[in-house]
């Protein structure tokens, strides 16, 4: 029996990288994916290769640091799917080292909109559509191994994941207890699809401090692991873990 099988999934971010390789494992294990990415190439690729498998996808072409049309994509998924089951926050993006002290409030909020703010809006809209249905419905929102350590990302992107794994704690204490909606966090480590590879025009600073506290020194996972780990989360199997955080990194932060 598919591990997903009968459910609906929101993953955002999920034109590319480990959003990517989340959709077509969701999408194999039985469940109908929204993709959603605000790159369109990105999420009719990722239809394709779900269709092309024999998954069920839908794509969404959402800017996830626009508030309505977060709204919007969560509302999206009742429309077409007729429930609500997976919301995964999964977009995301660095701040490239920025440093307290170079950080503006324009590159501030930016990472913020999209690693924090899109989450708390897309929780805000799923929260009670899942408490609504007979069956609950599980979030999973991404941090990252910045979202315990100081040096391992700019002082916004370390921020915003730190901050996620609080939202998502107080979700799963809210609303987790009655057992309607589990709440976790995956926080994964250097993953070769990374988001590091979206890095431009590093800050010199922040960048030093990253390499001075081991930060380029990790094992590297595949998007696929991620997507395992993920996968777990989600699923059933996983139905009294609430407000945890999995630490998917390869040892990266037990050293
Ligand atoms: P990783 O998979 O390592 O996190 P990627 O950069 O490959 O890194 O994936 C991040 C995804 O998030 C990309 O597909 C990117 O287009 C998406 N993304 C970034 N910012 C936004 C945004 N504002 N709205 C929607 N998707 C976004």
């Amino acid at each position: 029996m598919a591990r997903l099988a009968g459910k609906t999934a929101i993953i955002t971010g999920s034109g590319n990288g480990m959003g990517k390789a989340m959709a077509l494992r969701f999408a194999q294990e039985g469940a109908q994916v929204l993709v959603s990415d605000r790159d369109e190439a990105g999420v009719q690729a990722t239809v394709d290769a779900i269709t092309a498998a024999g998954g069920k996808a839908v794509g969404d072409v959402t800017d996830v640091s626009d508030e309505a049309a977060v709204k919007a994509l969560v509302h999206r998924a009742e429309t077409e799917f007729g429930h609500l089951d997976i919301l995964v926050n999964n977009a995301g993006i660095v701040d490239n080292f920025k440093t307290v002290v170079s950080a503006t409030d324009e590159s501030w909020d930016k990472v913020l909109k999209i690693n924090l703010y899109a989450p708390f809006w897309s929780c805000r809209e799923a929260v009670p559509i899942m408490e609504a249905q007979e069956n609950g419905g599980v979030i999973l929102n991404i941090s990252s191994v910045g979202g315990f350590f100081g040096g391992r990302g700019g002082a916004a992107y370390v921020t915003s994941k730190h901050a996620v794994i609080g939202l998502t704690r107080n979700i799963a204490a809210t609303y987790g207890v009655k057992g309607k909606v589990r709440a976790n966090v995956l926080a994964p480590g250097s993953v070769v699809t990374n988001i590091g590879a979206t890095i431009t025009d590093p800050d010199p600073v922040g960048q030093k401090a990253l390499q001075a506290s081991g930060g380029f020194e990790s094992p590297q996972g595949s998007g696929e692991d991620m997507a395992d780990a993920a996968l777990y989360l989600v699923s059933d199997e996983a139905k009294f873990v609430n407000g945890s955080v999995l630490v998917a990194d390869g040892g990266w932060t037990a050293l």
